[in-house]
């Protein structure tokens, strides 16, 4: 027998080291900085390769170790990944050692089957931009993940089953610890509903508890549970310390989830909100068990220590901490080889991703406005709209949610005035790849879509399927104007009269061509009405509508945010 600690009164223990990640998103390369905390010096962070160089640190302190991520490994991917439908961090997550993920909402942005893909291998049917193992000394065809992932709450309807094990178990020293992989089950608001037909996303809580009872009547008594759903520290100013837990996440979603928790799970490895934390949160028998989170992006990871009894089998003690992956650490070393196939990717990449598509003359962003509009959203509307407009449409709807950056003009080259922008950036700002969709709509469908932008209107919803508790608001092309009023009651907000289409009120049964991406035709976000779109007609893919739109116009500036306003509200006097 190995005893791993020789001092007296400790060979009845084993520790485990688990280093943890979340929310990775493809982010192969970076180049950000990050603060730990408000009297930490800002450091480069993230990066695969020095990832990897920290976990090979960490893995190196305790033989018994393993790598687990709470999902989200990929999509919403930069270029160098997204491109070629994230084989590249697949490949190298393999090289990393990473053993078992939990799957997130966005492992099911491009659907089951691609999601099957990425797990047991082979090419993306239909595009040049996979299976390029040939040209950066990997395996061809794609070869899938070596870890696994897994989805206790995802099940198929039709057999019952999960998509993927619902857990996995490890055995450390002859004690055996369980690891419980959930995503969160308000998945299918976030991901294109066709991709989820046939799906079932179960509560969190009741699917662990349920496990839990399985396991332990097979004799395991330390459950760990890597989750994709998280919360947040309460910032009162400035930044917050990655290693503290600020509000103790009260009234977060992972704070409700952790409080039904069975006393077995002994850890809660958390995502999804793409914060830092590392909490004590009382499960249901009232004791605080670890909740972590290390951002996102491979900016950080969470070193997590676990002492367990050999003769209890039940662990003892569990001390985590977020360490930011800091790329000027001279003690940490790159892996190289994760490096040379990261370069490899980046080397394929570069033409595509480093041609200048056109220039800003200012930051254009997401931030909004009080009517919810941004330049950003702006932009890629009108783009929408001049891409289509051979197919008729006189308005473009682009969902808040599916931008992922922001073009700042600090941020690039600029000359006399202008800042250049690239295909890359603009791919980091609409990562999905996305078909443009043009239909027809009423004007009272127009009507009944605006109202179902907001929280808890369910207009045209199919049976069983709740209405979401935020808003949703879209941002619009130029010509398409309304106002709304916040203090309206549910599915009563829109002000009828207000809604113009290049200046004219919509008629009730008058049709208007309305462009939208997949993700929306479909009813993403929960705006069904557009699923009774007629006319379908598909059209190019949304970054190159919007390289397009820079390639036409050429220097880009941001626009008035005056097409969505707030109804003048009533004198109280
Ligand atoms: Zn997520």
């Amino acid at each position: 027998m190995v005893v791993l600690f020789g001092r007296a009164g400790y060979a009845d223990q084993v520790k485990l080291k688990i280093v943890a990640i979340n929310d990775f998103h493809g982010h192969l390369q970076s180049s950000e900085s990050f603060r730990a905390g408000p009297q930490s010096p800002d450091v480069p962070v993230g990066g695969i390769d020095v990832l990897a160089g920290y976990v090979e640190y960490l893995k190196a302190q305790n033989p018994y170790n393993v790598v687990v991520s709470a999902g989200d490994l990929i999509g919403a991917s930069p270029l160098v990944s997204g491109l070629y439908h994230d084989e590249g961090t697949i490949e190298t997550m393999n090289r990393l050692g990473l053993e078992i993920s939990a799957v997130g909402n966005h492992e099911f942005d491009k659907g089951r089957q691609e999601l099957l893909r990425m797990q047991s291998g082979g090419c993306f049917t239909g595009d040049k931009n996979t299976c390029r193992g040939a040209e950066v000394g990997m395996a061809v065809p794609f070869g899938g993940a070596k870890f696994q992932y897994l989805a206790a709450n995802v099940f198929d309807e039709a057999s019952g089953k999960t998509i993927f094990p619902a857990y996995m178990i490890k055995t450390y020293n002859g004690v055996p610890v369980a690891f419980i992989g959930v995503t969160l089950e308000g998945t299918p608001v976030t991901v294109r509903p066709g991709g989820i037909a046939g799906l079932r996303f179960a509560g969190e809580a009741s699917t662990i508890n349920a496990l839990v009872r399985q396991l332990r009547a097979q004799g395991i008594q330390s459950v760990v549970v890597l989750i994709h759903q998280g919360g947040w520290q309460e910032v009162t100013k400035g930044t917050v310390d990655i290693n503290s837990c600020e509000g103790e996440l009260q009234g977060t979603p992972i704070e409700a989830i952790v409080n039904q928790l069975d006393d077995a799970v002994e850890l809660v490895i958390s995502g999804h909100t793409h914060q830092a934390y590392v909490c004590q949160i009382a499960n249901s028998a009232g004791r605080k068990v670890p909740v972590t989170s290390a951002a996102s992006f491979g900016r950080l990871l969470t070193d997590i220590d676990v002492t367990v009894d050999t003769t209890t089998k039940k662990v003892t003690s569990v001390t985590a901490q977020n360490i930011v992956v800091d790329r000027s650490n001279t003690k940490i070393t790159a892996d190289a080889g994760i490096k040379g196939l990261m370069d490899r990717y980046a080397a394929l990449a570069a033409p595509i991703a480093s041609r200048v598509v056109g220039s800003i003359t200012a930051d254009i962003t997401r931030t909004t406005s009080a009517g919810r509009e941004s330049p950003l959203g702006h932009l890629i509307a009108d783009a929408q709209l001049e891409a289509t407009r051979d197919s008729g449409a006189v308005v473009a709807f682009t969902n808040s949610g599916g931008i992922r950056g922001d073009l700042a003009y600090s941020s690039g080259a600029a000359d006399a005035g202008e800042r250049k922008v690239t295909y890359g950036e603009l791919f980091t700002i609409q990562p999905f790849q996305q078909n443009l969709v043009t239909i027809t709509l009423t004007g009272t469908q127009l009507q009944t879509l605006l109202e179902e932008q907001f929280k808890g209107c369910a207009l045209d919803f199919p049976p069983g399927v709740i209405p979401p508790r935020s808003d949703q608001i879209l941002q619009v092309s130029e010509g398409f104007t309304y106002a709304w009023n916040p203090a309206g009651a549910t599915c009563n907000k829109v002000d009828a009269g207000s809604i113009k289409v290049n200046g004219l009120i919509v008629g009730p049964t008058r049709k208007y061509r309305v462009t939208v991406s997949s993700y929306l035709a479909e009813g993403g976000d929960r705006l069904y009405e557009f699923t009774h779109g007629m006319e379908r007609v598909d059209g190019a893919q949304d970054v190159d509508a919007l390289a397009a739109y820079f390639a036409k116009h050429h220097s880009v500036s941001p626009s008035r945010l005056d097409r969505i306003k707030i109804s003048p509200q009533p004198n109280p006097d």
